[in-house]
């Protein structure tokens, strides 16, 4: 009777351990499943958002590879790719849908107008080409965010239908085979300062901060016309020329 005493107590106590082993491997399991569910559970961001938080936006792209290679090593900074690249018939085709100009470019002016809209730099709204937008956007978020004595620092303009009076031979009549147009007229160039920094002035005042910010986002600053092109300098003078010459 003793031995068989011994025996089942020996059985329950292997039975205790048997249970204790069950009971411990279904705790582990239970805690592994909880932490995976949990770190699951934080990765299931809506996709979209996830792609909204990761992807860069064009003008950080376009920085990013102008930071990378120099914005004067960018095509509209050499004086033989740069004749190629702003031609009339070229901004017609990126910024007027390649109409076929009217006499007056009466037609390029409508369809540039059907594709404006606002932004506002140096505290004042002025007409931008939709293309442009996030150009332009980019360099009024770190314009805004640049701390500058800017006392004679003003916006005189963006959008303007006109000729390019230093390429036209002085013309500024539209309908004069003369008239080359200027890049105001597709919404893609701004003038910033022109008190202390005209057209044509023999020095300027522009702080570099403004033009470093502005090149870094696909922008050609008037002010290096003369040693990049042996012209005069136009220091208020800013264009966007990236996807205009893009290669
Ligand atoms: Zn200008």
């Amino acid at each position: 009777m003793k031995s068989v005493i011994k025996l089942l107590y020996m059985d329950n106590k292997f039975c205790i351990r048997k249970k204790l082993v069950y009971l411990l491997s279904f705790l582990f399991i239970l805690v592994v499943l909880v932490v995976a569910i949990g770190n699951s559970n934080k990765e299931k961001k809506p996709l979209s958002s996830r792609a909204h938080e990761n992807k860069p936006s064009v003008p950080q792209l376009i920085s990013a590879s102008i930071i990378s290679g120099n914005p004067l090593k960018q095509p509209y900074y050499d004086p033989d790719k740069s004749t190629r690249c702003e031609t009339t018939k070229r901004l017609i085709e990126v910024y007027a849908g390649g109409i076929s100009p009217d006499k007056c470019y009466k037609n390029v002016e409508e369809n540039v107008k059907a594709n404006l809209t606002e932004i506002k730099i140096f505290g004042r709204t002025v007409l931008v080409h939709n293309k442009a937008e996030p150009a332009f956007k980019a360099v009024a978020d770190e314009l805004a965010a640049l701390s500058i004595d800017s006392d004679h620092i003003k916006n005189d303009g963006a959008y303007l239908f006109r000729c390019n009076s230093n390429a036209s031979s002085g013309s500024t009549d539209r309908c004069s085979s003369d008239c080359l147009l200027s890049l105001h007229s597709f919404g893609i160039a701004i003038d910033i300062n022109s008190g202390h920094d005209c057209n044509g002035c023999t020095d300027y005042t522009m702080p570099m901060e403004i033009v470093d910010i502005f090149e870094k986002y696909g922008f050609r600053w008037g002010g290096r016309y003369k040693d990049v092109f042996n012209q005069k300098i136009d220091p208020m003078h800013f264009e966007y020329m990236y996807d205009l010459c893009k290669e």
